[in-house]
């Protein structure tokens, strides 16, 4: 990676010393400006922002495994599809992913790569429910919420002439693992509340399918008994206040669709839920990012939003990881040690348009 050092201009600030000059004028220093060592946020291709997502789903699919199930990857794949070509990307190349862990959660890496944990979906009462949680990573994708994270937080930035380049490319990844894992911000999570269950809306299911599965989380929560404010239940924004929000946003924008899909879910998804008491976990402290580099440790963490991942932030999983015994701790910090299957390929899938087209006619879909 170019380590020259770096130095930081900006246009407004130059500006502000010549407030007379010239169209011209300015148009020479912003070119000088523009020639100057300057850093720049990171722009990206929609290549690119692919490359970096398979990046990204390489880390989580390595972290838990990938359900070797292909007809429940059909199965989500014709759901997610069908939610995807409703949105405003609908030509990304779209992959939905089914991991192979009872833990129960949700992650969106850029450019199409969304994936839903096995303990999820044995957990989701009805299709729309399900339809409900991949609307809402979708629009963590459609909207780039990893990306504007990257830029907000300056976490890589480049230089003015600095190319794409693998280094480059290896660091964003770790940058966009570590917000998939650690969770999007309050107004990102709130924007794909709103957009998701819109969204799922407009394809014909039921708009309350999100808050099923939110009310699901707590239930599971209950069951473990987890009473502390962090963890996968208590949240930012809060679930409960996220509940609120979208049961007033599907009365007054009228969302009205009603399509839930009960029986083509039952029969369509084999997993049992499996309680949090009796989840095969790793060891404490080695739950985490395969391929993130700090150190594993296991800070309090702050509220994971339903969707918000309950991975440790920045853990190192370690190759010697063993499964805990059921006296390992209850709870958030459970889940977030779930242990995952050791197959990461990705299960092959290709749905045509007749067949998404059959799929919405026999659920009710539009
Ligand atoms: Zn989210």
């Amino acid at each position: 990676m170019n380590r020259r050092a770096l130095v930081t201009f900006t246009l407004g600030a130059a500006l502000a010393v010549a407030p007379v000059a010239s169209a011209e004028q300015l148009g020479k220093l912003g070119g000088a400006l523009k020639r100057a060592n300057q850093v720049r946020d990171v722009q990206m291709t929609d290549a690119e922002e692919q490359q970096l997502g398979a990046e990204v789903s390489q880390r989580i699919r390595a972290r838990y495994g990938v359900a070797q199930n292909q007809a429940v990857h059909r199965y989500v794949t014709l759901v997610g599809t069908a939610l995807a070509q409703a949105s405003s990307r609908p030509n990304l190349p779209w992959k939905f992913i089914v991991l192979d862990v009872d833990s129960v959660n949700a992650f969106a890496a850029p450019g199409g790569f969304v994936h839903i944990t096995k303990g999820a979906l044995a957990g989701l009462k009805n299709e729309s429910e399900l339809a409900g949680v991949l609307g809402h990573e979708i629009i963590h994708v459609s909207e780039k919420h990893t990306i504007r994270a990257i830029q907000k937080g300056k976490l890589v930035q480049m230089g003015a002439d600095e190319k794409m380049s693998g280094a480059i490319m290896n660091k964003l990844a770790d940058e966009a693992y570590k917000v998939v894992d650690s969770g999007f911000g309050r107004g990102d999570e709130m924007e794909s509340d709103e957009k998701g269950i819109a969204l799922a809306n407009t394809v014909g299911f039921a708009p309350t399918g999100m808050n099923g599965f939110l009310n699901m989380l707590v239930a599971r929560n209950k069951q473990a008994n987890n009473t502390e404010r962090s963890g996968l239940f208590a949240s930012h924004p809060e679930t409960q206040e996220r509940v609120d929000k979208m049961t007033k946003l599907i009365a007054s924008a009228k969302l009205a669709s009603t399509a839930t899909v009960e029986a083509r879910y039952a029969s369509s998804i084999p997993y049992k839920p499996v309680p949090v008491s009796e989840m095969a976990t790793i060891e404490a402290g080695s739950a985490g990012a395969a391929g993130a580099t700090k150190p594993a440790e296991e800070p309090k963490k702050k509220g994971i939003g339903g969707l918000r991942s309950a991975l440790t932030p920045g853990g190192g999983e370690k190759k010697s990881a063993q499964v805990t015994g059921s006296g390992a701790a209850r709870g958030a910090g459970q889940e977030s040690a779930a242990k995952g299957g050791s197959n990461p390929a990705l299960v092959a899938v290709s749905v045509s348009a007749a067949d998404i087209a059959a799929f919405k006619k026999a659920g009710g879909l539009k």
